[in-house]
């Protein structure tokens, strides 16, 4: 029995079916469909974030795509169970790495933190703490002083962020599953030898994305053309959200010149 992303997705979200009867169904564990369901980020109910540091996006970026920790590293770390931190990690949007790659990082398993040393931790990321009045819902909120600024607007939380990215019309993170488009993003990929290709950018980063340079939401004919995508690393497509507009001439020149 293959348990694949959309059988999962076809019998637990779609026909509503409990851990139990698809266990039944398929002659496994419980166990095994839970943690299934769990590693596809495939869940009932969407997570609510909170002010846990582990909720800040930013913070979590940094600790998991930028210093590679694995998830079980960063659990341990916070004191967490695992599945707090993978649930995060899939509700950004972030690929998830195997587990080979994650023990190369800190270690995984031997001695925890000790609750003193969890509280040192804890005190350092109190004193870079900064009040701010949130852009888009105006409350005076409490937040790590790297993780609360975006475009020189500052938000709460991300949920804010993307609400007042999607108020003013401005492109979110849209994880599309249509065969059209897995197989645009290939071809973008293919041709850019899956590199960033913003100027300037000498990433080697395999943390890539496909990127419109016409918005598809502006321009939706535009959407499935190869010379509209170009390829992206994570730090750089972050610097084109709610600025797309700013990136297009450049981006539009760097396409062009490739197929000259
Ligand atoms: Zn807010
Ligand atoms: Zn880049």
């Amino acid at each position: 029995m293959n348990l694949t992303r959309e059988f999962l997705y076809q019998k637990y979200i779609h026909d509503k079916k409990s851990l139990k009867e698809i266990a039944e169904e398929t002659g496994l564990p419980i166990t095994t469909i839970k943690s299934r369901l769990r590693r596809f980020g495939i869940r009932k109910k969407p997570i609510k974030l909170g002010n846990e540091i582990y909720d800040n996006r930013d913070w979590l970026y940094e600790e998991y795509i930028v210093k590679r920790k694995g998830y079980t590293v960063l659990a341990n770390e916070l004191g967490v169970s695992y599945s707090t931190i993978l649930d995060r990690i899939l509700f950004f949007g972030w690929e998830l790495r195997g587990h080979n790659e994650i023990d190369k990082g800190a270690p995984r398993r031997g001695t925890k933190h000790t609750p003193v040393s969890i509280e040192r931790i804890k005190s350092t990321r109190i004193k870079k703490r900064v009040y701010f009045e949130c852009f888009q819902c105006a409350q005076t909120t409490e937040r790590v002083r790297s993780g609360y600024s975006r475009s020189g607007k500052k938000f709460c939380t991300y949920t804010c962020y993307k609400n007042y990215l999607k108020e003013n019309r401005v492109e979110t993170i849209d994880i599309t599953d249509s065969a059209l488009y897995k197989e645009w993003r290939k071809k973008v990929y293919a041709r850019d030898n899956f590199r960033c290709k913003m100027p300037g950018c000498n990433s080697n980063s395999r943390d890539i994305a496909a990127h419109h340079i016409y918005p598809k939401k502006l321009f939706p004919e535009k959407q499935f053309l190869l010379n509209n995508g170009i390829t992206l690393c994570k730090n750089c497509h972050e610097k084109t959200y709610g600025k797309e507009s700013n990136f297009i001439d450049a981006l539009v020149r760097v396409v062009q010149t490739m197929n000259d």
